[in-house]
C-alpha cells in the first residue's frame, strides 16, 4: 500500500501516532465495547458521555488543571473563538482589549475582536516580516484591559513564546491552537486557552477550550445559546450533535499521550529532540537553508526555512516528494519551506527528512 502518513509534515491537519490510527481504523467498523460503527453511535448514549468525561479528565491531568476549570469540546474552528473570545469579554467595554500581533493568525484574529469592542495593539511584528516575537522591555501591558490575547505559537512562521507573557491582574486568553498539549506549561496562569485538534491532537472538527469559571462573571446573557460558554458548559459540550468522531478521537490520542508517551513532559523531551536536530541541521548548513525565525523564538512545532530561490525551493519540494514526504511547502501567505513536528510525527521521520536535506544541498551545491 502507498502509505506515507509517517513522513507527512503537514502545518494542519497534521500526523497523528500510528497506533492511534490503528484504534481509528478498527473504531469506522465498530468500536469494541459497543459494537457499533463510531460514525453511527448516538451523542445521546451513555458511551459517549463516558467518552466525553473521560477525555475531560485525560485533558485535566495532563495539563494539571484545578477544579475551577472548565473544558468544552466545541465547533467553529478556533476561527469562531477569534469571535467568541471578544463577544464575551469586550462587547460594550471602555477600555481596549490588549492583542499582539506576531503572526498570520494573530493578525485574523485582531479584526474579529475590533467588530466587538475597543482593541489595543500592544505589539506588531509586522515591519520586520514577523521573524521575531516581542522582548519583555517592548510590552507595555496595561492594568485596565478586559484580557490579553495572544498566540503561543504562530504555526505559519514558527515562531513561538517560550514563556508566559502578561500580567497575573489581568486576564490571559491564548490560542494554543498548534502547541496545545505539546509539552508542559503554567496553565493555570491562563483565564482561557484554545485549540483546534487539527495539529497536535486529531482531526479537524473539533476545538478544546479550557476557561477559568470567574472570567465569564458577567458576560452577556443575550449571546446565541451556541456561542455562550455558559451554556456550552451546562450542556457538558453536548448543545447541539457534537463531533462524535473528532472528539473519540482526541481521547485516543490523549491516552496514547498518557499511556505511550508518559504525559506532557516526556512528549516534550521528544520534540525539543526532533526541532533541535532539525534547527542543527539548518545551522550547520545555513549558506544553503536559511531559517526564518530569530533564534530564540524559534517553534518545536513548526520549523519554517527559505532556499536562495523559489525556483531551488520547487526543486527541493518535489524531491522532498519523490522520497514520499508531503506537507513540507511554506503556507501560501509566506512561501517557502516550513516542516511541521506536531506530537504524532516520529524521531525517526525527522532523520529521515535531514538526511534528505544533507543530500539535497550536496547535490546542489
Ligand atoms: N490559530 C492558529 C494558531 C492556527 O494555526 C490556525 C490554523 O491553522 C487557526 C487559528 C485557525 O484555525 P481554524 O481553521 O480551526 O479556524
Amino acid at each position: 500500500a502507498n502509505r506515507r502518513n509517517s513522513l507527512n509534515f503537514s502545518g494542519g491537519p497534521g500526523a497523528l501516532p500510528e497506533s492511534v490510527l490503528q484504534q481509528v481504523q478498527e473504531s469506522i467498523i465498530a468500536v469494541p465495547e459497543v459494537g457499533l460503527s463510531i460514525l453511527g453511535i448516538s451523542h445521546r448514549s451513555d458511551w459517549f458521555a463516558g467518552v466525553v468525561a473521560e477525555l475531560e479528565s485525560n485533558i485535566r491531568s495532563l495539563m494539571g488543571l484545578s477544579s475551577n476549570y472548565h473544558v468544552l469540546f466545541l465547533q467553529g474552528g478556533a476561527t469562531q473563538q477569534f469571535s467568541m473570545v471578544p463577544m464575551t469579554l469586550l462587547r460594550g467595554k471602555e477600555y481596549a482589549a490588549e492583542y499582539l500581533h506576531t503572526g498570520y493568525w494573530t493578525g485574523k484574529a485582531i479584526p474579529e475582536a475590533q467588530r466587538e469592542g475597543p482593541v489595543r495593539m500592544l505589539w506588531s511584528g509586522e515591519d520586520m516580516g514577523f521573524t521575531r516575537l516581542p522582548k519583555d522591555d517592548e510590552l507595555d501591558f496595561s492594568v485596565d484591559a478586559p484580557y490579553l490575547h495572544y498566540a503561543s505559537n504562530e504555526t505559519v512562521e514558527g515562531l513561538q513564546f517560550h514563556r508566559v507573557i502578561g500580567r497575573d491582574d489581568v486576564p490571559r486568553i491564548c490560542d494554543m491552537s498548534s502547541d496545545f498539549l505539546a509539552g508542559p506549561g503554567e496553565f493555570d496562569r491562563f483565564s482561557l486557552i484554545y485549540a483546534h485538534a487539527q495539529k497536535n491532537i486529531g482531526p479537524a472538527g473539533v476545538t478544546v477550550v479550557v476557561v477559568k469559571d470567574e472570567l465569564l462573571d458577567g458576560a452577556p446573557t443575550d449571546l446565541p445559546g451556541f456561542l455562550d460558554y455558559r451554556a456550552q458548559i451546562k450542556a457538558h459540550s453536548i448543545f447541539n450533535t457534537p463531533p462524535v468522531f473528532a472528539i473519540y478521537v482526541i481521547l485516543l490520542v490523549t491516552r496514547w499521550l498518557r499511556d505511550e508517551i508518559g504525559g506532557l513532559d516526556a512528549m516534550d523531551r521528544i520534540n525539543t529532540a526532533k526541532a533541535d536536530m532539525l534547527y542543527q541541521a539548518l545551522d550547520r548548513s545555513c549558506d544553503f537553508y536559511q531559517a526564518r525565525a530569530h533564534r530564540s523564538d524559534r517553534s518545536k512545532m513548526n520549523v519554517a526555512f527559505t532556499l536562495s530561490s523559489p525556483e531551488l525551493e520547487s526543486q527541493f519540494l518535489a524531491a522532498a516528494a519523490h522520497a514520499g514526504m508531503s506537507g513540507l511547502a511554506g503556507h501560501r501567505s509566506v512561501g517557502g519551506i516550513r516542516a511541521s513536528l506536531y506530537n504524532g510525527l516520529t524521531i525517526s521521520a525527522v532523520e529521515t527528512l535531514v538526511s534528505f536535506m544533507e543530500e539535497f544541498r550536496a547535490r546542489r551545491r
